[in-house]
């Protein structure tokens, strides 16, 4: 007897390759099958989801769910569960002088599971923007809370602004040189919020440091419109950036509110260059464009990505972004009952990429219905104003 059914639904779960009508039986927390029709008898609750999509967990694998400790951040279940995500990446608002601040107000207080990239900068985004010398990096510090806090730190955070690049010191390869000790991914903002110039000197910078990142960095934002973006108004792509892609360096569509635009993600997906995961950069500042993870999808589901890759976006590519895939990800039996339960609502949806000024038409808004936690349901929400222009 299991202890209930997720009955009817379209499952997605691309780490097995499984996309069809299937239903899924959770015993003590954990997947116990996954079948054409499970009867109906052999579970103690039946969730009847015909119609709904059932998915692993969904990750955001860069946000900044961590409201009263910067500024500029969102409460963690409001980015997460509430909203129909399971796990949620602090993407460096802490450093390492600053991140047990962090962890303790939100690490096991809320009902999302969090990680964390650290900031390599000490004070995290407190101060932004946050490397201005090498004052402001400590990586003695910043290994010894690495080693501290391995079980939730999963990366490292650099933003490649501006200022570095009047720093005489290589702050990207010491970046490089303690990920790589530490055995972390490196994660790089590229593109910074001024106007851009012609031949602008920051698109070389950008170019220098994509070129550089090896086999599971990130490059985050690699759809920005601003300097330091791979993209030119032109439609010419850098060729660092399809050379990045080929060595196995992670693309992070990080929407946020400044470095996100419909057109530069038009070009790259005709290009073939889809994002590797799909993530929010959710914070205070971005909410009224980003919305939430499910509204992101529900975007690229309108440039013309395929649902599968999307889900694939934030579930199994996802977790291995974040080397979290032997526990995330995936809808495998044995597995802890992670799941999202999603609805394709139909409509004509106006959809905005912030700054950058760009709406788009779509005739899906992804909504959550409910997600598990290690087989417990929770309620979550769609709390949306995606303008419906039809
Ligand atoms: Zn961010």
């Amino acid at each position: 007897m299991y202890d209930c059914l997720l009955k009817g639904a379209t499952v997605i779960d691309p780490s097995q390759g499984i996309d069809g009508v299937f239903d899924l039986a959770i015993n003590e927390g954990k997947i116990a099958r996954i079948a054409a029709d499970i009867p109906a008898k052999d579970a103690s609750v039946i969730y009847p989801l015909v119609g709904k999509i059932v998915t692993p967990g969904l990750i955001d694998a860069h946000c900044h769910p961590s409201l009263n400790f910067s500024e500029h951040a969102v409460l963690s279940d409001e980015a997460g569960v509430n909203a129909g995500v399971l796990l949620v990446n602090d993407a460096g608002s802490a450093g390492a002088a600053n991140f047990q601040t962090l962890r303790h107000m939100y690490y096991s207080r809320v009902k999302t599971e969090m990680s964390f990239f650290l900031n390599f900068a000490s004070a995290g985004l407190i101060r932004p923007p946050e490397i201005r010398s090498l004052h402001d990096i400590d990586i003695k510090l910043l290994k010894s809370v690495v080693e501290k806090n391995r079980g939730v730190v999963k990366g490292i955070k650099l933003r490649a602004l501006e200022p570095l690049m009047s720093i005489a010191t290589d702050v990207l390869a010491l970046a490089l040189d303690t990920a790589a000790e530490l055995n972390l991914p490196l994660m790089v903002h590229i593109g910074d919020f001024r106007e851009r110039t012609t031949n602008d000197p920051l698109d070389a910078f950008s170019r220098s440091v994509v070129k550089r990142l090896r086999q599971g960095d990130i490059i985050s934002h690699y759809m920005t419109w601003r300097p330091g973006g791979m993209v030119l108004p032109d439609g010419q792509i850098f060729p660092e950036l399809r050379e990045a892609k080929a060595r196995g360096v992670i693309l992070d569509s990080s929407h946020g509110k400044n470095n996100f635009s419909f057109k530069v993600a038009e070009v790259l997906l005709a290009n073939g260059i889809e994002p590797d995961i799909i993530t929010t950069d959710f914070s205070s500042m971005n909410v009224h464009c980003v919305q939430s993870l499910l509204v992101t999808m529900s975007k690229f589901i309108a440039l013309g990505m395929a649902m599968s890759e999307v889900v694939a976006a934030t579930t199994n590519r996802a977790a291995q972004a974040l080397q979290m895939d032997e526990q995330w990800g995936s809808l495998k039996v044995g597995r802890s009952a992670d799941i999202s339960v999603l609805e394709k609502v139909a409509g004509d949806f106006a959809f905005f990429d912030g700054v950058a000024g760009n709406s788009r038409k779509g005739t899906c808004l992804l909504e959550p219905r409910m997600v598990m936690r290690n087989g417990e349901v929770l309620p979550c929400r769609s709390y949306y104003h995606i303008s419906n222009v039809g």
